[in-house]
């Protein structure tokens, strides 16, 4: 059996020259973790074109989504950002990785760090029940140079909290704090910064970091991830992996050429 299924193409949203997100099937033998990421790609000649992408949709829903970026000679995202309905692309049959909420011991808050794209694996995240049960509150920090980048902030802001099964949740719950380096906007700064600063705690009305207290994950560009790591190892939290649950998780979000 092979190990990629073929799925189909249902829609396409491009939210900027350089960011899309799209929707395909899902074969129901396709299961993962929320937070998880897969291999997708297309087929060029007769070879598969694969590159890891994480699951921006929860893994109780019918469809897929995945939220990419458009790289300009980027051997997949130079053709994949010309896909459209209908269109066939591959699916590996399994997910791995480790942002997911079992990697994380009990804490009181958990916080969601993702910049450019590392927001799509804690799109899944936010749309699981288990998240709200194990945690007080849900803070998802997205960082991005524009606001025009700030994709999925009406899907947070205004369609997840009137959903049926957890919008409830969502609303009592969850905090979204987008901010952006390059425009004027409401909230502005690196997330590092912020969190140096204590400027983030006061804006959103909470504690500063507590390794005692608080979970992190964290998915982001290479820099960003050496940058919280460290602030986070200075402040006592411990990473974590699979089988050996912690304090914080890190993925990235894309590896350097
Ligand atoms: C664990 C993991 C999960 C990933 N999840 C996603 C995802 O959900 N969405 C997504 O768009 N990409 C994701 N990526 C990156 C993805 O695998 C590809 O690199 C990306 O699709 C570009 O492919 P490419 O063949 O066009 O260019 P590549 O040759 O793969 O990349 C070329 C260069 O473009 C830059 N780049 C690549 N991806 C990004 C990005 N996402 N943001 C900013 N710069 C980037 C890097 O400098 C990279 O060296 C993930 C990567 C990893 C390792």
């Amino acid at each position: 059996m092979s190990n990629f299924n073929q799925e189909t193409v249902l829609s396409v949203h491009h939210w900027t020259d350089n960011l899309f997100s799209f929707t395909t099937t899902r074969d129901s033998s396709f299961r993962f973790r929320n937070g998880e990421f897969t291999m997708i790609g297309l087929k060029v000649g007769e070879k598969p074109l694969l590159r890891a992408y994480s699951v921006a949709s929860a893994n109780y829903e019918e469809n897929l989504e995945f939220f990419s970026i458009k790289v300009a000679d980027g051997p997949l995202t130079s053709r994949l950002q010309h896909l459209k309905e209908g269109d066939q692309i591959i699916v590996s049959r399994k997910a791995t990785g480790t942002l997911v909420i079992d990697n994380l011991t009990d804490g009181r808050n958990l916080y969601l760090i993702g910049t450019g794209t590392g927001l799509a694996p804690f799109l899944s995240v936010i749309k699981d029940p288990e998240t709200y049960e194990r945690f007080e509150k849900v803070v998802l920090l997205h960082g991005c140079r524009h606001v025009r980048e700030l994709a999925y902030g009406e899907l947070i802001t205004e369609k997840l909290p009137q959903d049926e099964m957890i919008g409830e949740m969502v609303s009592n719950q969850l905090i979204y704090y987008p901010t952006v380096t390059r425009d004027p906007f409401r909230n502005r700064g690196r997330i590092t910064d912020l969190i140096t600063s204590g400027k983030l705690f006061e804006d959103i009305s909470l504690p500063a970091l507590d390794a005692a207290k608080d979970r992190v994950m964290m998915c982001g560009s290479p820099a960003l991830l050496v940058d919280t790591k460290k602030l986070l190892e200075d402040r006592g939290f411990v990473e974590g992996n699979h089988g050996e649950p912690a304090d914080f998780v890190v993925e990235k979000a894309f590896a350097e050429r």
